[in-house]
């Protein structure tokens, strides 16, 4: 597991596609810099496996990376299949579908 420091020297920008920390699709151009994932809005800013358990606030609210995985996983498991926005069935990304749209923005009390 790596720190976020040994993340970005692992994943320089320009080196990638690399796997959003949440979904695993292959959806930001570096590590650690804020890309928010086109597939599950996860917004990198450097959290993973090491401190998956920790709520670090920002763009990613109250959601721990566990909190976002455990979202994505139940999305994954019950909807995707049949949703054409995703990534895994060419689309452009779940996070901009409309679907998920309307629930960010219900959510989007700040
Ligand atoms: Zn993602």
């Amino acid at each position: 597991m790596m720190t976020p420091r040994e993340l970005l020297e692992a994943c320089p920008p320009g080196g990638g596609p690399y796997a959003c920390p949440c979904c695993r699709l292959l959806t930001l151009e570096a590590r650690c810099q804020w890309e928010i994932c086109t597939e599950c809005g996860w917004e990198d800013d450097g959290q993973d496996d090491l401190n998956a358990d920790e709520v670090w606030g920002g763009p990613n609210g109250s959601q721990s990376l566990t909190d976002a995985r455990t979202n994505y996983a139940q999305y994954a498991a019950a909807v995707r299949s049949a949703d054409q926005d995703s990534l895994v069935n060419g689309g452009e990304g779940a996070w901009w579908a409309p679907g998920s749209r309307r629930m960010r923005e219900m959510g989007d009390s700040t």
